[in-house]
């Protein structure tokens, strides 16, 4: 199966969608916040991020759903910066230092020679596009530079799901593989953990848009992700992710045969552990009721992560070249 953007690169459609999405940056509206800067010119808004793609880290990622990360690892590029502010947040080291993040501005050759790096030389199965709902228009033409240079492989966007649907609407058979967040069912913790005060709406038109593009989940005969969304929920201590609420929703307004991936690994990063409802790991019970529900609710694909799990995927954004483990893939 060829990736959809290499058709639409092939009549020139990906070159309008990009030049469509970046004349949005003179009054950025690129996600929900609708900050209105003019990012062309230096102005910031939330999320601190100009004209240039700003990337943090690169490697092949092993810690993915199994149809993502393969045997060979999702070719990951982690963006810089972020529209959200979750006090939890695990990859807080380069989401919420932006004064950091700046030195690391690329231009768009420069982010398209990664995603070759990725997929030549590390072999990588997809390019798996971390925290992108800030840098839409620098992802389609990162990838309008990369299609000529050889890209081929299907893209992933891996999004926290504050997504703006306007936005992802220029994404339609640009991205083969939306993976996307879910994470609150109330505004209320939206708003007092990830400052995104009005996420539910939010994420929920962004999830029926993606699935309306994308649908149900498509494997290769390798068992490898190639097209379709997976819809993450993490799940909160003290019920604050709203599991109950959100899970139902999808099953009944998008669908029961739905690909879900349920996640015990949260561990309370960053400034998590003064915030006492957030300060500490998924109790056993808390896992069973949601494990429960998901049955339940007749939601039989996708993956549930075993309770315990938070130990293992803490990244640490300060060691050189790959995030995950003192070996593996460093920056090209
Ligand atoms: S992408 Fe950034 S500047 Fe644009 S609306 Fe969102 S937070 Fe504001």
């Amino acid at each position: 199966m060829q990736p959809g953007y290499i058709s639409l690169y092939q009549s020139g459609e990906l070159r309008r969608r990009a030049e469509a999405l970046e004349s949005r940056l003179v009054s950025c509206d690129i996600c929900p916040r609708e900050c209105g800067v003019n990012r062309l010119e230096g102005e910031r808004g939330f999320c601190h991020s100009g004209r240039l793609p700003i990337v943090s880290a690169v490697c092949a990622h092993h810690g993915e759903e199994p149809a993502i990360s393969g045997s060979s690892g999702s070719g990951t590029i982690f963006f810089g910066n972020c529209n959200m502010r979750c006090v939890y947040c695990q990859n807080y080291q380069i989401s919420q230092d932006w004064r950091k993040q700046q030195s690391r501005e690329m231009d768009f050759h420069a982010l398209a020679e990664r995603m070759l790096y990725l997929q030549d030389e590390l072999g990588c199965h997809n390019i798996n596009l971390v925290s992108p709902s800030h840098f839409v228009p620098q992802l389609v033409r990162g990838v309008l530079e990369a299609v000529p240079m050889g890209l081929r492989l299907p893209l992933v966007y891996n999004t926290s799901g504050y997504d703006s649907a306007k936005s992802l609407k220029e994404l339609d058979g640009i991205i083969d593989i939306y993976l996307a967040d879910l994470r609150y069912a109330s505004d209320k913790w939206a708003r007092k953990f990830s400052q995104a005060a009005d996420y539910v709406e939010h994420a929920r038109a962004a999830i029926q848009e993606m699935y309306r593009q994308v649908g149900e989940l498509v494997l290769d005969e390798a068992g490898l992700a190639r097209r379709g969304l997976i819809v993450r929920h993490l799940i909160l201590p003290n019920r604050l992710a709203g599991s109950q609420e959100s899970l139902t929703w999808l099953a009944e307004e998008v669908s029961p045969a739905v690909t879900v991936s349920i996640m015990s690994q949260y561990f309370p990063a960053h400034r998590a552990p003064r915030i006492l409802s957030l300060s500490r790991t998924v109790s056993a019970s808390e896992y069973s009721e949601v494990t429960e529900l998901v049955d339940r609710l007749g939601l039989e694909n996708g993956w549930v992560q075993e309770l315990g799990a938070s130990d293992n995927y803490l990244p640490d954004f300060e060691r050189e070249g790959y995030p995950f483990s003192p070996t593996g893939a460093s920056l090209p």
